[in-house]
């Protein structure tokens, strides 16, 4: 388990303005850490993701077979953030039937003609499901934030666009997500916070090899020349919509196997701290299966 101290630091308290820059991006998060070394921090990390992977496959099935709840877990982050590989990582060990992960891509023309949590609305995770978000609504207050001509193909009744408009879009999704909450949805949101010197090292990494030039787009070597109007955005974001109903998690992720060891640890943490119980079996029905027990084993 990761310690608290360090889960609470990268948590975004309600109110909070948050400035990126002081917020870390590495794996020396604290002087423990330091002290420790990466060999050591690494090792370790390395076993909570593992451990954390067991454990979240366990309160799956809990959160399956209490049918109340569910979990939506929402990914940020700038491209190659690394939220495809956190998605296999952390996930691995859960069964599919009770996961769904959604990407959120530039939306057709038949989400247009909706409003923009419409698309959202539809890929929620039902009672008993984890829901995980590859990008999601944020989209709306970040890339078009970034480039305010994208919301000319919304087709919005009002054409003005200050300041007064953003707020009301963080209000609707903090509204949003308070509704869910009230009705047994946990939220957990993470934005994956790299560098733009990692970013820089993983763009060139993938156009070293043939074989991983799939994983570019011309779009997000032309988005890196925003990148500071990205931040912006992001900053803006995180201040105005870290709730007490679904708070943000600034996750360090110029190292994989640290952003990976603290998101998991995060997630199997909250999901721990339901306190989830198996469904109570009534008399009546531990008499019927008693009753269906022997017919079995009386079966010719
Ligand atoms: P990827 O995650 O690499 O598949 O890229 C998906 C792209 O869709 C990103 O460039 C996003 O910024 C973009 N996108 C997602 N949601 C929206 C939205 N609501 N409006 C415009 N672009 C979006
Ligand atoms: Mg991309």
């Amino acid at each position: 388990m990761i310690k608290k101290e360090l889960i609470q630091k990268i948590m975004v308290k309600p109110g909070k303005k948050v400035d990126l820059k002081d917020y870390e991006t590495g794996w020396a998060q604290n002087d423990d850490l330091k002290k420790a070394g990466e060999g050591v921090v690494k090792e370790a990390a390395l076993r909570i993701l593992e451990h954390n992977r067991q454990a979240l496959a366990a309160s799956q099935e809990l959160l399956w077979a209490n049918g109340i709840h569910s979990v939506l877990i929402v990914l940020q982050g700038m491209d190659t953030a690394g939220k495809d590989g956190t998605i296999r990582h952390v996930m691995s060990g859960v069964n599919p039937q009770g996961c769904r992960v959604t990407g959120f891509k530039v939306p057709s023309s038949e989400e247009l003609g909706h409003n923009f949590l419409w698309r959202h609305s539809k890929a929620l995770p039902s009672r008993g499901e984890i829901g995980i978000f590859n990008r999601s609504y944020y989209e709306d207050v970040l890339v078009v934030m970034v480039h305010p001509e994208i919301l000319d193909a919304q087709r919005l009744p009002s054409a003005k666009r200050g300041d007064k408009f953003w707020e009301r879009r963080y209000d609707d999704i903090n509204s949003f997500e308070r509704h869910l909450d009230a009705n047994g949805t946990l939220i957990l949101k993470f934005f994956l916070h790299i560098s733009k010197e990692e970013q820089k090292r993983r763009l060139m990494d993938r156009l070293k090899d043939k074989e991983k030039y799939w994983k570019v787009s011309p779009a997000d070597l032309k988005e890196r020349g925003f990148w500071d109007d990205y931040i912006s955005a992001y900053n803006a974001m995180l201040s105005k919509t870290s709730t007490k109903w679904a708070p943000w998690y600034i996750i360090p992720a110029d190292y994989k196997w640290a952003a990976r060891a603290l998101i998991a640890d995060v997630i199997t943490g909250k999901i721990e701290d339901m306190d989830l119980s198996y469904p109570k079996v009534s008399d009546a029905q531990i008499e019927e299966l008693k009753k269906a027990k022997t017919q079995l084993k009386n079966e010719k």
